[in-house]
C-alpha cells in the first residue's frame, strides 16, 4: 500500500513519453530530442496492491512499468543540484494506457488525456526514501505478469536522466513539493487481461503486487 501520508501529499503527476529508445521504436515513434511531457490526473491513483479494477468497455489497456519519484520541495527553473536535493521518495508506478484510444487521439493530433486519465489509471507502489542522491542513477525496475518477466529497465538506459527530466520540467512548469514524476517505460508494453497477476520489482526487491480485474 501507498503510505497514506504520501498519498495525501501527492500533488500533480507529470509523465514522460518515450524515455527509453527501445520503447519508442516498438511503437514506431521517433526518438525525441527533448523530453515529451504529459500529465495524469491524481484522481486516477490507486494502490498497486490487492485488486486493480479496470473497466472492460475501455478496450485495450496496456501496462507501462515506470520508476516514480516524489519531490520533497518546490522547484522552478531549478539547477541540477537543487533537483538532486528535492528528490525525496522513489517507488513504482503503472502508467496504464488505453492504447486503441491513444492511437485514435494521436491520429487526430488531439491531447492524450482520455487515454491516460481514466479510472484507476495510475497504480502506485509504496514509496521509500531515496538512500542517496547517487541512487537515482542506479535504479532498476522489472515487471512480472503471471510469473513471466515482461518488462525490465534501468536508469542507465534512459534517454534523459531523472535529474535532467526534472530540471527540464522545472524550466517550464512550477513544480510543488508532493508532485510525482513518472519517468518513462522500457520496451515490451502489453495489454492486461482479467486475472493477470502483476509483481513489480525495484532493484530486485518485489515492492508491489496486484491482480487485474477487468469488469
Ligand atoms: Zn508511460
Amino acid at each position: 500500500m501507498i503510505s497514506s501520508d504520501i498519498q495525501k501529499t501527492i500533488g500533480s503527476i507529470y509523465c514522460v513519453g518515450r524515455n527509453y529508445s527501445d520503447h519508442a521504436k516498438e511503437l514506431n515513434n521517433p526518438v525525441p530530442k527533448e523530453p515529451i511531457i504529459f500529465t495524469k490526473s491524481p484522481a486516477c491513483i490507486v494502490p498497486f496492491a490487492g485488486k486493480i479494477f479496470l473497466p472492460d468497455h475501455l478496450g485495450r489497456c496496456d501496462y507501462e512499468t515506470e520508476i516514480a519519484v516524489q519531490l520533497g520541495s518546490d522547484l522552478y527553473q531549478a539547477e541540477q543540484n537543487q533537483v538532486l536535493e528535492a528528490l525525496r521518495y522513489v517507488g513504482i508506478a503503472l502508467d496504464l494506457t488505453l492504447r486503441d484510444k491513444q492511437n485514435e487521439l494521436k491520429a487526430k493530433k488531439y491531447p492524450w488525456d482520455l487515454a491516460k486519465s481514466f479510472v484507476n489509471a495510475c497504480p502506485l507502489s509504496k514509496f521509500r526514501q531515496l538512500a542517496s542522491s547517487q541512487e537515482i542513477e542506479e535504479l532498476e525496475i522489472k515487471l512480472e505478469v503471471n510469473g513471466e518477466v515482461r518488462q525490465q529497465g534501468s536508469t542507465k538506459q534512459m534517454l534523459f536522466s531523472i535529474p535532467d527530466l526534472i530540471t527540464f520540467i522545472s524550466q517550464h512548469i512550477p513544480l510543488r513539493s508532493g508532485d510525482v514524476i513518472l519517468t518513462g517505460t522500457p520496451a515490451n508494453v502489453g495489454p492486461l487481461k482479467n486475472n493477470d497477476y502483476l509483481v513489480a520489482f525495484l532493484n530486485q526487491e518485489a515492492i508491489a503486487e496486484a491482480e487485474i480485474v477487468r469488469i
